[in-house]
Order: C-alpha cells, then sequence, then structure tokens
C-alpha cells in the first residue's frame, strides 16, 4: 500500500499556476507567495483590559495608601492627548494606545474608586496587562510561508496586516468518469442488470472543495475508443482524470486495453481490502487514476492515494493531520495476513475514557451503507492476522478526512 502511494507521488509534479483572490476567497487554498508584515501588529503599545493606566514608580510599596489621581480617559481609537503628571493616572479601554508617560495598567476590577481618583494596593507589578507594539508580528518579520493551506486564523492573520488580495495556486482541473455499460445516470431507468451510477456523486461531494474545478465525463460505455477519446480530451485541461470501474481482473479488458496502448498507464494489484485493482499513470502529461468500480473501493482508494497526490499538485505544506487512534475492538475482527484490510467502524468514547471501535456489519466493498453508517477506517496492518476481541487497532476517524 504505502509502494503504491509512493509510486503514484513520485509521478505527480507541482502545478506552478498562481491566481490572485480576495481574502475573503482564499479559504483552503494554497497560500503561492511569502506573507511579510508592512506593519507592527499591533501597530502601538496598548492596554490589555479597562481600567487604569499608571506608572510603575507610583505603584505603592508596603504600608502606602496608593491613591492616584484621575487625569483623563483613552478609548479604543481615542488616544488620550491631555497632559499627566506624576501621581496622576488616566481610566483606559482595552485596546486604547498607552501615552508613553505609562508603563502600567491596573484592571478596573483591583481598584477602589472615589470621585476624582482612584486607590491601589500593593499587589501590581510594572509592565502588566500593556501588549506591546508588534507583540503578535513585527515590520518585515515573514508571516506566513507559501505552501500554507489557508486557514480562518490565516485569514485573519492577514487581515490584521491589512492586506486585501493574496496570490494562491490557482485551482486544479480535475474530470471524473464512471464506466461501465451497467452504469446508468440518475434520472434514466436502468435496464436489466443496470446499476445507477453512485461514485461519481461521492467522488463530486468528496472533490467539492474550494481549490478544486470539476470537468465532469458522466458515465463511458466500457468501448476502448470511446474511453480513450474521452480521456485524450479530457487530458487537454484536466491537472488529473479520475475514472471507476473497468480496472479489476476479468473485465478490465476495456479501460486496460485503451489505457495500456497508450503506454503510460500501470496496473497494480493492491495489497488492500478493499480496493485491491488500482490504475495510475499518465495520459499525455495529465495524471489519470483509475480506481475500483465497487462503491466502498472508490472512496477508499480515493482517500489513500488521490488526496495525497491532489496535495504534492498544489504544494501544499501543512497537509491537515488526521490522527489514527488507538482504539479497542469491540468484537473478533476476521483477517488474512498478507495485505492491508480497512473494514468502516463506529468510533465511541465509553464511559470509562476508552476508545472502542465496531465494525459497522457487512464489509463487502460494494456496500457503501457500512461506509455511511461509519465514523472511521479502522486500519488492519499488512501482517497481522485475525483480531481478537479486546484487541487495540489503530483507527483513522473520518472527520479530517470527509
Ligand atoms: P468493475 O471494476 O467495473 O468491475 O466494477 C466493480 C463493481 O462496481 C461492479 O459491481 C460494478 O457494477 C460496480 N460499479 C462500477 N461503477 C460503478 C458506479 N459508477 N456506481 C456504482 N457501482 C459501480
Ligand atoms: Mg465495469
Amino acid at each position: 500500500m504505502n509502494d503504491a502511494k509512493a509510486k503514484i507521488l513520485s509521478g505527480i509534479k507541482e502545478i506552478t499556476g498562481i491566481q490572485r483572490v480576495s481574502i475573503e476567497q482564499a479559504r483552503k487554498r494554497t497560500l503561492a507567495q511569502t506573507i511579510i508584515s508592512p506593519i507592527n501588529v499591533p501597530a502601538h503599545r496598548n492596554s490589555a483590559v479597562d481600567g487604569f493606566a499608571v506608572r510603575a514608580e507610583d505603584l505603592p510599596s508596603n504600608g502606602q495608601t496608593g491613591k492616584l489621581e484621575i487625569a483623563g480617559i483613552a478609548l479604543a481609537g481615542q488616544a488620550y492627548s491631555g497632559s499627566i503628571k506624576d501621581g496622576q493616572c488616566i481610566r483606559i479601554m482595552t485596546g486604547a494606545p498607552l501615552p508613553d508617560f505609562f508603563d502600567t495598567v491596573i484592571m478596573q476590577e483591583h481598584t477602589e474608586e472615589h470621585e476624582n481618583h482612584i486607590q491601589i494596593d500593593t499587589s501590581h507589578r510594572q509592565g502588566q496587562n500593556v501588549r506591546l507594539a508588534g507583540e503578535d508580528l513585527q515590520q518585515g518579520q515573514v508571516v506566513l510561508h507559501a505552501g500554507k493551506v489557508l486557514t480562518p486564523p490565516d485569514i485573519g492573520l492577514i487581515a490584521s496586516l491589512g492586506t486585501a488580495e493574496i496570490d494562491v495556486k490557482r485551482k486544479l482541473q480535475i474530470a471524473i468518469a464512471s464506466t461501465g455499460d451497467e452504469i446508468f445516470s440518475i434520472g434514466t431507468t436502468p435496464g436489466a442488470g443496470g446499476v445507477y451510477d453512485s461514485n461519481r456523486y461521492s467522488l463530486l461531494a468528496a472533490l467539492d472543495r474550494p481549490d478544486i474545478e470539476i470537468i465532469n465525463l458522466g458515465i463511458i460505455k466500457d468501448n476502448p475508443e470511446t474511453l480513450l477519446k474521452t480521456f485524450n480530451e479530457a487530458a487537454d485541461f484536466a491537472d488529473i482524470i479520475i475514472s471507476t470501474g473497468g480496472v479489476s481482473v476479468g473485465e478490465a479488458d476495456y479501460t486496460k486495453a485503451a489505457l495500456q496502448s497508450s503506454g503510460q498507464v500501470d496496473f497494480w494489484k493492491v495489497a488492500i481490502k478493499p480496493g485491491r485493482p488500482l490504475a495510475f499513470g499518465h495520459i499525455q502529461d495529465t495524471a489519470f487514476f483509475g480506481l475500483p468500480g465497487n462503491p466502498v473501493a472508490v472512496l477508499v482508494t480515493f482517500y489513500l492515494f488521490v488526496i495525497p497526490a491532489l496535495e504534492k499538485m498544489l504544494g501544499s505544506t501543512n497537509i491537515p493531520i488526521v490522527p489514527t487512534i488507538m482504539a479497542t475492538s469491540a468484537e473478533g475482527i476476521r483477517k488474512k495476513p498478507g495485505r492491508t484490510e480497512i473494514p468502516r467502524g463506529i468510533l465511541e468514547l465509553s464511559e470509562n475514557g476508552e476508545w472502542v471501535v465496531k465494525i459497522t456489519g457487512k464489509q463487502g466493498s460494494g456496500i457503501l451503507s457500512s461506509m455511511s453508517m461509519g465514523n472511521a477506517f479502522v486500519i488492519l496492518e499488512h501482517d497481522r492476522s485475525t483480531i481478537k476481541k479486546g484487541e487495540q487497532v489503530a483507527v483513522l476517524p473520518f472527520s479530517g478526512l470527509f
């Protein structure tokens, strides 16, 4: 399984095209420039709390009263510009610029206010509750590196620099097709032995991302000429073509024959279940994935092999971490050593705080409900044999993947 992934990745090249977008359109796009801060953030020293700005030398030491006269007020966006004398303070609101004269802020709750003065005790320290200019970002500092997939905090950070537009990697053009004489479009009436096309819809949903544009090739009949013609046309504008079906041994002949004749596509039997047959290669310069036909196998191979290829193509550096959790198997699971098996499970936190996973019933690679019911893949490693109830297994939650 890892060999297949490594081979695929070695055949994927990063795109160079970039696009200028408003930061409002930038979420989940891959940054294609270095962002350097043109300013200090915050731009000026300011108060972290509502309270009173004071000078450290006016803080009382033991035994003293700590009485300070209120000279005026500083609001956020409205600096105090009046004069200040020793022994005075000003009322200051959160975010208001701190006049140079002061270096410390006392929270309002820690003062006693009497008419035009406050009383403070000896519990305060110089510099407290003061936010320094540039403490978040310094002018000239690298804020974000190219390759970052932009998150909500990243977008906020860029906005805090006053920047409205940025360069991101252009969208990937992905062509998708279903293959098979027995596959019918929804909205039509399948003939005898016909099956509604579900794969194209799970893939459309899985590829519904801000950094992807879809070229929907529909359903292609099991006819070598039609297949090749459609794929070759799509290759003129797609970065990636993904087809499903037609790559397994028995009836692989069509896609396989057609694509093998183009000379750049390899057919593999990857040692995983579900998802054994897999084709990968190039049609002209376009990456081609021939995923299995079975609906569960499509999604498993999509997340294992296609998603990493997309990230590499976009040059994304911070691929979201989807942590594997170790969980206790609630039941025995039959398994043959010699292949990675990926049943779908329901992962739950038990009352004693332990992760427990239960398999979602029948696990045939055509049984899509086994995946819809689950919330996690259970990863049963290549060399492992049957799992006993109570054994620890690795679990990959869907959240983060889907
Ligand atoms: P194949 O790899 O073409 O032999 O297909 C394997 C199984 O998946 C067969 O039972 C197909 O009918 C089914 N299948 C193939 N493509 C689709 C699709 N687009 N939607 C639903 N089932 C499919
Ligand atoms: Mg088929």
